[in-house]
């Protein structure tokens, strides 16, 4: 399989090929461990912690659509995010987006903090900020664009460059945008993180995650860490995550084509305060979106991601939120089932409550993760509920 075919072949195609018996679907290797051709254990696959041919068959695929030349499949997006940030020392700094998943300012703030990594959460959208922020012990810069669950865009070009000038690794969480929409590599980040969980796998069957990148030695550092820690996917759902990226590009057009129809819907209704999406002409962010979040056909792809303000309190939310008849109360995003909740009742629920209403997530403030249905009954869906308020 030759690797310049166009994204939808190669989604359908990279890790899928064929084995000695013909298989058009790949086998899963459900093994620990595989006999060797002698005392010196020199075969390719020894240990499944370390090397597993289906997981492997994943890893290519993945590292195919982010344009990388490695990635490593771990066993959820925040075991991903954990060997990223193990190759940072004690007392070094990372300069972060002021806006990131839940989970990601839990590790920081309550897992790393005890290994005394600083971090500075700043509003990266202005990119030349980082020069204030940047001490000798810096050493990463950390982003989601568009960011969960509020949507900040960021200028992943621009964070590079700068952040490249003073040698700083910049990190790229592709979660919300998805390769299909976005790849950093080429625009200058260093290393990818995905949530597999999303629209990876795709379908809400798998918890996964993974790591795309270039640098050799960085590879071998990150290798070493997920064999040392062992937070590796196994081979069933590295298999069905193989499986869900075969149609990536087929579901990415529909969910950005739909997350476009409902943004625009509820950016009119006079029950919504604030609609935030990347593909509204007034969100702030739109035109770096319009440059940075390409699909492969050359169209702006701005995500199936849409969060927005009703207008009223938590009675109004728990309200709305109950009246759903299609779309599914529950966490996660990227499905092709439309999934909608409010942060404020989900990962946040850890965190001081004045701390996140500061950030903008408030007791109105809602994330929608848009699927694959038909628009028209997801705005009929939202319309019944919205009347509800
Ligand atoms: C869900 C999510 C994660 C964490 O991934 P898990 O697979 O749930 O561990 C990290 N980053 C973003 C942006 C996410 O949405």
């Amino acid at each position: 399989m030759k690797d310049n075919y166009r994204f939808g072949t190669k989604a359908v195609h990279i890790g899928c090929e064929p084995d000695y018996t013909g298989a058009v679907s790949p086998p899963i290797y459900m093994v620990s461990t595989f006999k060797q051709p002698d005392a010196y254990m020199s075969g390719k696959y020894i240990y499944s912690r370390s090397l597993n041919p289906t997981r492997e068959r994943l890893e290519k695929s993945i590292a195919a659509l982010e344009e990388a030349k490695y990635a490593l499949a771990f066993s959820s997006g925040m075991a991903a995010i954990d060997a990223v940030l193990r190759i940072l020392n004690p007392e070094e700094h990372i300069i972060a987006l002021d806006n990131l998943y839940g989970g990601t300012f839990r590790i920081l703030n309550k897992v790393y903090n005890r290994y005394n990594i600083k971090v500075s959460y700043v509003d990266l959208r202005n990119p030349e900020i980082i020069d204030m922020y940047i001490k000798p012990e810096t050493r990463m810069v950390y982003i989601e664009t568009p960011s969960n669950p509020l949507l900040k865009i960021v200028d992943i070009k621009r964070i590079s460059e700068i952040a490249h000038q003073h040698n700083l690794l910049v990190v790229v969480d592709n979660t919300f945008a998805t390769p299909y929409n976005q790849r950093p590599l080429t625009l200058g980040a260093d290393i990818v993180i995905h949530s597999l969980t999303k629209y990876l796998a795709g379908h809400s069957d798998v918890i996964g995650g993974a790591v795309a990148l270039n640098d050799d030695e960085l590879y071998e550092k990150i290798m070493f860490i997920r064999s040392s820690t062992g937070g590796v996917l196994s081979p069933f759902d590295s298999w069905l995550t193989l499986r869900g990226i075969r149609t990536l590009h087929v579901r990415m057009e529909k969910h950005n084509y739909n997350a476009m129809k409902i943004a625009e819907y509820l950016n009119e209704h006079e029950k919504v305060e604030k609609v935030y999406y990347p593909g509204l002409k007034e969100h702030p962010g739109h035109e770096i979106a319009r440059k940075q979040m390409i699909t492969p056909k050359g169209e702006p792809g701005f995500g199936g991601m849409v969060s927005f303000k009703i207008r009223g309190g938590i009675k109004e939310t728990v309200r709305f939120l109950e009246s759903f008849k299609v779309i599914l109360l529950a966490v996660s995003l990227g499905g092709v089932e439309s999934l909608i909740h409010a942060p404020i009742t989900g990962i946040y629920r850890h965190m001081p409550r004045e701390e996140v209403e500061k950030m903008g997530i408030t007791e109105n403030f809602i994330r929608f993760s848009v699927g694959i249905e038909d628009v028209e009954d997801l705005i009929e869906d939202l319309e019944q509920a919205l009347k509800r308020i």
